[in-house]
């Protein structure tokens, strides 16, 4: 077959030693051989994912991984997150990602995300389409309490606060301008005239009513943050000419891929969480391969949040679920490489992102294989791609499958 790739993204893979696991990290601790042989026919390396000392956030993170030099094509995490819904965002939308939250009668916030309401979807229907002062406003259910907020119109702006005061307890204060510009201008008073607008139709949606005969927190506003204006990415496939597929069970990761143009799959049993089932999306993968597609971005969330947790067990169980599902790629078919990494580290001891370099192997198609034998922070810093860095992922894969451009003559 035409060469064809995997990449593998396991989020917040990489740790430092931990006293309680015999100072080794998570991965290195992590029981399980599944990752051994692709290893052992693969290079490794370690990648600081945009550059040396700088924290990744996961979408900038990924844009750079996928070849979006994220400091040109970052624009906020709004438009990321409403992608991720599914909804088609247009240039010049600004976009936020939102929570159902409950407030109480003078506008003070008693829970951001409403009791964690199972569904969003009644709330957001209510709240789409809804026009003023020419612009008009998309809104579209997230998982759970969230919500994607699209204003689409002339003349917008990302400059302008957030909704969400991010705490409970204080009260919520009309969205301003950050700028003194007349987009930002006219973006916080339409905002806050659709904010009023709306109020009255969550504080009587019917879900509502019941949920006060039940005395659980209702979901009556909707708290915006992380605004940003949208313009449109280079399509992935004319990038780099590859058919790509996204497998990934959370939103994030979904709307990165659908910026870039790539088809979502779902996966079967695909959370987002712990419970996720690796295996399956691997195979969902491998099938993808064997189809049309040259190239499928996988997403592994739980690494990182388990990670965020400062749960190191749980991060150690769940990478050992991680090495135990890559046994599928054993043997590995013809014509297949296969790239695994992480966007950044999360070391439980942290609990929080760390600039720390995260380990990357290439095994398959194109690889000469080195002297590493196991996959782990330490083991593959001697490995024979050395420190690479992250924007050169996609390059180094289209050299690996022989599509890249002669640069030169
Ligand atoms: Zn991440």
């Amino acid at each position: 077959m035409t060469p064809k790739a995997i990449l593998i993204i396991c989020d917040g893979l990489g740790d430092r030693p931990i006293a309680e696991l015999g100072n080794k990290t998570p991965l290195e601790a992590a029981p399980g051989n599944g990752l051994d042989k692709l290893v052992a026919k693969g290079a490794c390396g370690v990648m600081n994912t945009i550059a040396v000392g700088i924290r990744p956030g996961s979408d900038t993170a990924h844009l750079s991984l996928l070849g979006y030099d994220p400091h040109i094509y970052y624009s906020g995490r709004g438009p990321i997150e409403a992608a991720g819904t599914g909804l088609q965002l247009r240039t010049g939308d600004v976009a936020f990602r939102g929570n159902l939250g409950t407030v109480d009668d003078i506008g003070n916030i008693l829970d951001r995300r409403a009791g964690r309401i199972r569904n969003s979807e009644p709330f957001a229907q209510v709240m789409n389409g809804i026009e003023i002062d020419g612009v008009t406003f998309i809104a579209r259910a997230g998982t759970a309490y969230r919500v994607a907020l699209v204003m689409r119109g002339e003349g917008l702006s990302a400059d302008i606060s957030d909704v969400d005061p991010h705490v409970p307890g204080v009260p919520i204060t009309p969205v301003r301008p950050l700028k003194d510009t007349p987009e930002a201008k006219h973006t916080a008073s339409a905002l806050n005239k659709f904010l009023a607008y709306v109020r009255p139709l969550l504080v009587n949606h019917p879900v509502n009513l019941e949920r006060r005969a039940q005395n659980k927190p209702e979901a009556n506003y909707l708290l915006l943050r992380g605004a940003g204006l949208y313009s449109e990415l280079p399509p992935f496939s004319e990038r780099y000419g590859l058919k790509a597929a996204c497998v990934a069970g959370a939103g994030l990761y979904k709307g990165v891929a659908a910026l870039m143009g790539m088809d979502i799959v779902e996966s079967p049993g695909a959370t987002g969480l712990a419970d996720t089932d690796v295996r399956a999306k691997f195979e969902t993968a491998l099938k993808l391969v064997a189809g049309d597609y040259d190239f499928v971005f996988v997403h592994v969330k739980a690494s990182d949040s388990l990670g965020e947790d400062g749960n190191f067990t749980a991060k150690t169980e769940f990478i050992s679920k991680i090495k135990n599902a890559a046994e599928i790629f054993d043997p590995l078919p013809e014509g297949l490489l296969v790239a695994l990494t992480a966007d950044h580290c999360t070391p439980c001891a942290n609990k929080a992102h760390s600039g720390d370099p995260v380990p990357v192997l290439f095994s398959g198609h194109g690889v000469t294989p080195d002297d590493v034998t196991e996959f782990g922070e330490r083991s593959c810093r001697k490995g024979g791609y050395g420190r690479i860095p992250g924007l050169s992922l996609m390059d180094e894969i289209l050299n690996l499958l022989g599509t890249a451009h002669l640069y030169g003559a």
